[in-house]
Protein backbone atom coordinates (compact mmCIF):
# COMPACT_ATOMS: atom_id res chain seq x y z
CA UNK A 1 0.00 0.00 0.00
CA UNK A 2 1.58 3.70 -0.67
CA UNK A 3 1.05 6.17 2.14
CA UNK A 4 0.42 9.68 2.02
CA UNK A 5 3.01 10.80 4.63
CA UNK A 6 2.66 14.48 4.57
CA UNK A 7 -0.44 16.21 5.23
CA UNK A 8 -2.29 18.74 7.67
CA UNK A 9 -5.63 18.97 10.22
CA UNK A 10 -7.13 19.58 13.57
CA UNK A 11 -3.88 21.22 14.97
CA UNK A 12 -2.80 22.59 11.81
CA UNK A 13 -4.49 26.44 12.31
CA UNK A 14 -4.04 26.67 7.90
CA UNK A 15 -5.58 22.94 7.34
CA UNK A 16 -9.58 23.17 6.25
CA UNK A 17 -10.19 19.24 7.32
CA UNK A 18 -10.36 17.15 9.92
CA UNK A 19 -8.43 13.95 10.52
CA UNK A 20 -11.84 11.84 10.35
CA UNK A 21 -12.47 13.58 6.21
CA UNK A 22 -8.41 12.98 5.90
CA UNK A 23 -8.87 9.28 6.74
CA UNK A 24 -12.14 8.98 4.68
CA UNK A 25 -10.37 10.44 1.58
CA UNK A 26 -7.52 8.18 1.82
CA UNK A 27 -9.32 5.04 2.30
CA UNK A 28 -11.32 6.02 -0.89
CA UNK A 29 -8.20 6.83 -2.36
CA UNK A 30 -6.57 3.44 -1.16
CA UNK A 31 -4.11 4.73 0.40
CA UNK A 32 -2.69 4.95 3.60
CA UNK A 33 -2.14 8.02 5.46
CA UNK A 34 0.42 10.11 7.79
CA UNK A 35 -1.00 13.03 9.89
CA UNK A 36 2.29 15.57 10.46
CA UNK A 37 0.41 18.22 11.96
CA UNK A 38 2.74 21.96 12.32
CA UNK A 39 5.45 22.34 14.67
CA UNK A 40 7.72 25.81 13.69
CA UNK A 41 9.15 26.89 16.56
CA UNK A 42 10.23 30.18 16.56
CA UNK A 43 8.77 30.98 13.55
CA UNK A 44 9.04 34.55 12.39
CA UNK A 45 5.78 35.77 11.38
CA UNK A 46 3.70 34.54 14.43
CA UNK A 47 5.62 32.74 17.02
CA UNK A 48 2.06 30.97 18.15
CA UNK A 49 0.54 30.27 15.11
CA UNK A 50 2.58 26.56 14.42
CA UNK A 51 2.81 25.20 17.65
CA UNK A 52 0.30 22.55 19.56
CA UNK A 53 -0.44 20.72 22.61
CA UNK A 54 1.28 17.27 21.25
CA UNK A 55 0.15 15.33 24.10
CA UNK A 56 -3.44 16.29 23.69
CA UNK A 57 -2.82 15.44 19.68
CA UNK A 58 -1.54 12.21 20.26
CA UNK A 59 -4.20 11.17 22.81
CA UNK A 60 -7.19 12.19 20.86
CA UNK A 61 -6.52 10.54 18.05
CA UNK A 62 -4.93 7.52 19.33
CA UNK A 63 -8.11 5.90 18.78
CA UNK A 64 -8.24 6.09 14.92
CA UNK A 65 -4.32 4.59 14.84
CA UNK A 66 -4.27 1.95 12.80
CA UNK A 67 -1.70 -0.30 10.16
CA UNK A 68 -2.97 2.50 7.94
CA UNK A 69 -3.67 5.47 9.87
CA UNK A 70 -0.33 6.98 11.95
CA UNK A 71 0.44 9.95 13.73
CA UNK A 72 3.31 12.11 13.06
CA UNK A 73 4.72 15.54 12.60
CA UNK A 74 6.34 18.47 10.66
CA UNK A 75 9.07 19.75 12.39
CA UNK A 76 10.27 23.40 11.08
CA UNK A 77 14.04 23.62 11.18
CA UNK A 78 15.67 26.43 12.00
CA UNK A 79 19.21 26.49 13.45
CA UNK A 80 17.88 27.76 16.44
CA UNK A 81 15.24 25.25 17.21
CA UNK A 82 16.81 22.03 16.59
CA UNK A 83 18.17 21.35 20.01
CA UNK A 84 14.98 21.93 21.66
CA UNK A 85 12.95 20.14 18.90
CA UNK A 86 15.24 16.97 19.53
CA UNK A 87 13.75 16.64 22.73
CA UNK A 88 10.08 16.97 21.55
CA UNK A 89 10.97 14.17 19.24
CA UNK A 90 12.73 12.14 21.31
CA UNK A 91 9.94 11.88 24.13
CA UNK A 92 6.45 11.70 22.31
CA UNK A 93 5.70 8.31 20.38
CA UNK A 94 5.23 9.78 16.58
CA UNK A 95 5.39 7.39 13.82
CA UNK A 96 7.12 10.14 11.51
CA UNK A 97 8.83 13.19 11.77
CA UNK A 98 9.14 15.11 8.76
CA UNK A 99 11.78 17.88 8.97
CA UNK A 100 10.96 20.96 6.56
CA UNK A 101 12.71 24.28 5.82
CA UNK A 102 9.77 26.83 6.38
CA UNK A 103 12.64 29.64 6.81
CA UNK A 104 15.98 30.72 5.83
CA UNK A 105 17.74 33.58 7.74
CA UNK A 106 14.81 34.10 9.85
CA UNK A 107 12.53 34.89 7.62
CA UNK A 108 9.40 32.99 6.50
CA UNK A 109 9.64 31.78 2.62
CA UNK A 110 5.87 31.98 2.27
CA UNK A 111 6.04 36.18 2.73
CA UNK A 112 6.61 37.93 -0.15
CA UNK A 113 8.92 40.32 1.43
CA UNK A 114 11.23 37.62 2.16
CA UNK A 115 12.68 38.03 -1.54
CA UNK A 116 12.93 42.26 -1.87
CA UNK A 117 15.91 43.14 -3.21
CA UNK A 118 16.96 39.54 -3.28
CA UNK A 119 17.60 37.40 -6.57
CA UNK A 120 16.29 34.06 -7.12
CA UNK A 121 20.37 32.40 -7.14
CA UNK A 122 20.83 34.87 -3.68
CA UNK A 123 16.96 33.34 -2.22
CA UNK A 124 17.93 29.69 -3.20
CA UNK A 125 21.77 30.22 -1.93
CA UNK A 126 20.70 31.63 1.42
CA UNK A 127 17.89 28.64 1.77
CA UNK A 128 20.24 25.37 0.99
CA UNK A 129 23.19 27.16 3.45
CA UNK A 130 20.33 26.86 5.89
CA UNK A 131 19.70 23.82 4.97
CA UNK A 132 22.81 22.69 5.74
CA UNK A 133 22.86 24.62 9.11
CA UNK A 134 20.03 23.01 10.21
CA UNK A 135 21.13 19.37 8.98
CA UNK A 136 24.88 20.12 11.04
CA UNK A 137 22.52 20.58 14.27
CA UNK A 138 21.83 16.75 13.56
CA UNK A 139 17.76 16.90 13.98
CA UNK A 140 16.11 13.85 14.98
CA UNK A 141 13.51 13.52 12.06
CA UNK A 142 12.55 10.67 9.46
CA UNK A 143 12.07 12.45 6.05
CA UNK A 144 13.37 15.91 4.55
CA UNK A 145 9.91 17.91 3.34
CA UNK A 146 9.51 19.75 0.09
CA UNK A 147 12.58 20.53 -0.76
CA UNK A 148 10.89 23.01 -3.10
CA UNK A 149 8.76 24.49 -0.52
CA UNK A 150 10.65 28.17 -2.05
CA UNK A 151 8.76 27.56 -5.33
CA UNK A 152 5.71 27.66 -4.10
CA UNK A 153 6.23 31.37 -3.11
CA UNK A 154 9.02 33.02 -4.54
CA UNK A 155 8.31 35.55 -7.06
CA UNK A 156 10.65 34.79 -9.85
CA UNK A 157 9.58 34.05 -13.43
CA UNK A 158 11.20 30.65 -13.22
CA UNK A 159 9.20 28.78 -11.25
CA UNK A 160 11.66 25.88 -10.78
CA UNK A 161 14.80 24.40 -9.20
CA UNK A 162 17.98 23.68 -10.89
CA UNK A 163 20.45 21.43 -9.64
CA UNK A 164 23.30 23.09 -11.89
CA UNK A 165 22.61 26.39 -10.64
CA UNK A 166 23.96 25.44 -7.12
CA UNK A 167 25.39 21.95 -7.12
CA UNK A 168 27.87 21.83 -4.35
CA UNK A 169 24.95 23.18 -2.05
CA UNK A 170 22.77 20.35 -3.56
CA UNK A 171 25.17 17.89 -3.30
CA UNK A 172 26.06 19.22 0.53
CA UNK A 173 22.29 18.94 1.65
CA UNK A 174 22.18 15.24 -0.04
CA UNK A 175 25.22 13.58 1.70
CA UNK A 176 23.83 15.18 4.83
CA UNK A 177 20.48 13.23 4.73
CA UNK A 178 22.38 10.23 3.28
CA UNK A 179 24.70 10.32 6.03
CA UNK A 180 22.21 10.62 8.94
CA UNK A 181 20.01 7.75 7.08
CA UNK A 182 17.35 9.81 6.49
CA UNK A 183 14.72 9.40 3.51
CA UNK A 184 14.21 12.34 1.50
CA UNK A 185 10.44 13.21 0.43
CA UNK A 186 8.60 13.82 -3.29
CA UNK A 187 6.06 16.42 -2.42
CA UNK A 188 3.62 15.94 -4.50
CA UNK A 189 1.98 19.53 -4.73
CA UNK A 190 3.89 21.45 -7.82
CA UNK A 191 4.38 18.18 -9.89
CA UNK A 192 1.97 19.40 -12.12
CA UNK A 193 3.70 22.98 -12.42
CA UNK A 194 5.10 22.93 -15.81
CA UNK A 195 9.11 21.77 -15.59
CA UNK A 196 8.75 20.54 -12.24
CA UNK A 197 9.11 16.87 -13.19
CA UNK A 198 11.85 17.09 -15.05
CA UNK A 199 13.76 19.89 -12.79
CA UNK A 200 12.93 17.69 -9.72
CA UNK A 201 14.16 14.30 -11.37
CA UNK A 202 17.31 16.25 -11.92
CA UNK A 203 18.01 16.37 -7.71
CA UNK A 204 16.48 13.18 -6.79
CA UNK A 205 18.37 11.36 -9.50
CA UNK A 206 21.39 13.31 -7.94
CA UNK A 207 20.32 11.92 -4.23
CA UNK A 208 20.51 8.88 -5.56
CA UNK A 209 23.99 8.56 -7.31
CA UNK A 210 25.06 10.02 -3.87
CA UNK A 211 23.94 7.16 -2.06
CA UNK A 212 20.31 7.99 -1.31
CA UNK A 213 17.46 4.65 -1.88
CA UNK A 214 14.61 6.08 -0.36
CA UNK A 215 11.60 8.28 -0.88
CA UNK A 216 8.50 8.94 0.81
CA UNK A 217 5.33 10.67 -1.36
CA UNK A 218 3.85 13.61 0.89
CA UNK A 219 0.50 15.86 -0.75
CA UNK A 220 1.20 18.20 1.88
CA UNK A 221 -2.69 18.45 1.84
CA UNK A 222 -4.49 21.12 4.14
CA UNK A 223 -7.91 20.03 2.00
CA UNK A 224 -9.47 16.43 1.40
CA UNK A 225 -9.78 16.99 -1.99
CA UNK A 226 -5.45 17.02 -2.38
CA UNK A 227 -4.77 13.72 -0.26
CA UNK A 228 -2.65 11.82 -3.06
CA UNK A 229 -2.54 14.39 -5.41
CA UNK A 230 -0.36 13.78 -8.39
CA UNK A 231 1.03 10.67 -6.79
CA UNK A 232 0.97 8.45 -10.40
CA UNK A 233 3.57 11.51 -10.91
CA UNK A 234 5.45 10.83 -8.03
CA UNK A 235 6.03 6.75 -8.27
CA UNK A 236 7.21 7.18 -11.61
CA UNK A 237 9.76 9.85 -10.69
CA UNK A 238 10.82 7.42 -7.95
CA UNK A 239 10.90 4.73 -10.31
CA UNK A 240 12.92 7.05 -12.67
CA UNK A 241 15.41 7.39 -10.59
CA UNK A 242 16.00 4.17 -8.82
CA UNK A 243 14.27 5.41 -5.35
CA UNK A 244 12.33 2.85 -3.22
CA UNK A 245 9.05 4.60 -1.70
CA UNK A 246 8.82 3.88 1.80
CA UNK A 247 7.11 5.20 4.80
CA UNK A 248 7.92 5.11 8.39
CA UNK A 249 5.35 3.46 11.57
CA UNK A 250 7.07 4.17 14.72
CA UNK A 251 9.87 6.02 13.89
CA UNK A 252 10.77 2.59 12.04
CA UNK A 253 11.33 2.54 7.40
CA UNK A 254 8.94 0.49 6.14
CA UNK A 255 8.51 -0.45 2.46
CA UNK A 256 5.36 0.22 0.36
CA UNK A 257 4.39 -2.31 -1.56
CA UNK A 258 2.42 -1.50 -3.99
CA UNK A 259 -0.50 -2.75 -4.76
ZN1 LIG B 1 5.87 22.27 5.23
ZN1 LIG C 1 3.17 20.40 5.52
Amino acid sequence: MLFDTHMHADYSCDAEMTIQEAMEAAKKSGLGMILTEHWDRYYPTNPEAFLFDINEYLNKNAKYRSDSVLLGIEMGFQPSAIEEDRLVAKSHPFDEIVGSMHCYRGLDMYEPATYEGVTKDQAVGYYLEDSIKCLDRKPNFDTYGHIDYICRYWPYEDKNLHYQEHADLWDEVFRRLIGQDRSLEINTRRLRVPGAVETLTELYMRYQELGGKYVTLGSDAHVTKAIGANFDLAVKMARDCGLQIVYYKRRQRHLCEEK
